[in-house]
């Protein structure tokens, strides 16, 4: 059966076949490294970790490279005095790390930095420029804008007419029209140099969304497979990629993937609302492999509600395996399960590769799952060790392809170490931009981290000689 995959620009399943056979090319649009991880960005990273394993179990090799985005408005604007943007950004980046090591995410084949291909970035909007999609400012500004109205395709991903997109800022700093968008920015005064770099146009930076057309056909080519994001990516950033990539030539991705959010009590989740659910809140909450079996229990389109309850019933859920696991390793057949790297279709129920091959249907797997431990617990009742043994097999085999086996590699070491250690490098480095923000005498900012801490069970202790946590023990 061929893998069936949802594509959000014909809003309809097809059979994805893959432009090299044998290899998948798979973007994905990372973080912004302004602020620590919360549970959508891990969700996301989580998703594409699935596809990842999904694809090399059947066989294909996988190229996934996922951004870091960090330069922005949003960096510059998180800059202190102790703490230039640059500094801001790679710090964040940590986190962002140490969260996914925590889940067991993988990092991806490569993770380019928006500021390692400035030079491509220029090279496209030059070419921009040259076809008449694009122009430079007639002022002073240094700026350069797509110019949409050359565009006839534009709105091309999202369905929407030129109209229900003219939603950018009114034109202003050279703007002709409020649906352009920024290809490059000069820089403003007060801008730092370190924030900026030569052009034909004058110093300055990039825009958000030319980097992704830049990065991602640096890595993977004119053309690639899948291009993937969280849902809220679809206007105006996917839109832009890619009337700017097709507008440059280039025939850019043939699959446009979106990942559901993650929303909490019925709302999406939101500085302003305050409603966020931090990395660190998650791990404080449950055990890791429990987090990673939560967030990736949905179908990859769906929203994720996280309810009070959510992690205890996930938890509830997950000791079932477990419990299956303990008693397949008593009866000595965990020993002959021979785990394979990567994991192959060997040993997987035809309804669990089913449920993958149909748009990667996660719940549908699990039920597999789950049904393949009701199946081995019967057989251990009634002592028919044959379909035991099988069921030890089919049960492990899937754990491995989801990522959650608590017998893998990735998740022995005693007492969930790795989930300790990325909990301690996440506390850690909020503790610094707390200390950060007293020295910046940004009181509301650091009363913030310790009462996101202390929500999440972390009690802060000062002292002279710095500030320390402990776990409250619940
Ligand atoms: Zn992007």
């Amino acid at each position: 059966m061929n893998q069936r995959i949802y594509d959000t620009q014909t809003q309809a399943l097809g059979d994805f076949a893959p432009l090299v056979p044998g290899e998948v090319s798979l973007y994905v649009c990372g973080p912004t490294v302004q602020s620590a991880p919360h549970a959508g960005h891990l969700r996301s990273a989580l998703v594409y970790d699935q596809f990842r394993s999904w694809f090399e179990a059947t066989g294909l090799r996988v190229t996934l490279v996922r951004n870091v985005t960090d330069i922005d408005d949003k960096t510059l604007a998180g800059a202190t005095p102790d703490e230039p943007w640059w500094a801001l950004a790679y710090r964040v980046e940590r986190e962002f790390n140490a969260a996914y090591s925590a889940l067991g995410i993988r990092p991806p084949t490569y993770e380019p930095r928006a500021t390692g291909s400035i030079p491509e970035m220029q090279e496209l909007i030059s070419l921009l420029i040259e076809r008449g999609h694009a122009y430079a400012a007639v002022d002073e500004s240094g700026d350069v804008w797509f110019d949409t109205g050359s565009w006839p395709s534009y709105g091309e991903l999202t369905h929407q007419r030129p109209e229900d997109m003219a939603e950018g800022e009114a034109p202003s700093r050279g703007k002709r029209s409020a649906a352009d968008f920024a290809l490059w920015k000069g820089q403003k005064p007060g801008e730092p140099d370190s924030a900026a770099w030569s052009s034909p146009w004058g110093s300055g930076r990039p825009g958000w969304h030319i980097e992704c057309s830049a990065m991602s056909t640096k890595y993977l080519g004119p053309t690639f497979d899948i291009h993937g994001g969280g849902r809220d990516l679809r206007f105006p950033h996917h839109e832009n990629e890619l009337a700017q990539s097709r507008a440059a030539g280039l025939e850019f991705a043939r699959t446009w993937v979106h990942n559901g959010l993650v929303s909490v009590a019925g709302q999406k989740m939101s500085k302003s609302i305050g409603n966020t659910v931090s990395a660190v809140d998650l791990l404080t909450a449950a055990r890791p492999i429990v987090v990673r079996y939560f967030l990736g229990s949905a179908h990859y389109r769906s929203t994720i509600e996280i309810g009070e309850n959510s992690l205890d019933e996930a938890a509830a859920s997950f000791s079932r395996i477990e419990a299956f696991l303990e008693r397949a390793e008593r009866a000595g057949l965990l020993a002959s399960v021979v785990e394979e790297a990567p994991p192959s279709l060997a040993n997987l129920p035809e309804a669990f590769i089913a449920a993958m091959n149909d748009d990667f249907a996660v719940p549908q797997a699990i039920a597999a799952l789950h049904e393949a431990i009701t199946a081995g617990n019967q057989a251990f009742d009634t002592g028919a060790s044959d379909a035991a043994a099988r069921a030890a097999r089919e049960v492990t085999a899937m754990l491995d392809i989801l990522g959650i086996n608590p017998r893998a590699e990735q998740w022995s070491g005693g007492a969930d170490a790795t989930g300790e250690t990325a909990l301690a490098a996440l506390v850690d480095a909020l503790l610094t931009e707390r200390t950060q923000a007293r020295g910046a005498k940004d009181f509301a900012r650091a009363d913030q981290i310790r009462d996101t801490l202390a929500a999440a069970g972390v009690q802060i202790e000062d002292s002279p000689n710095g500030s320390f946590w402990t776990l409250e023990k619940a």
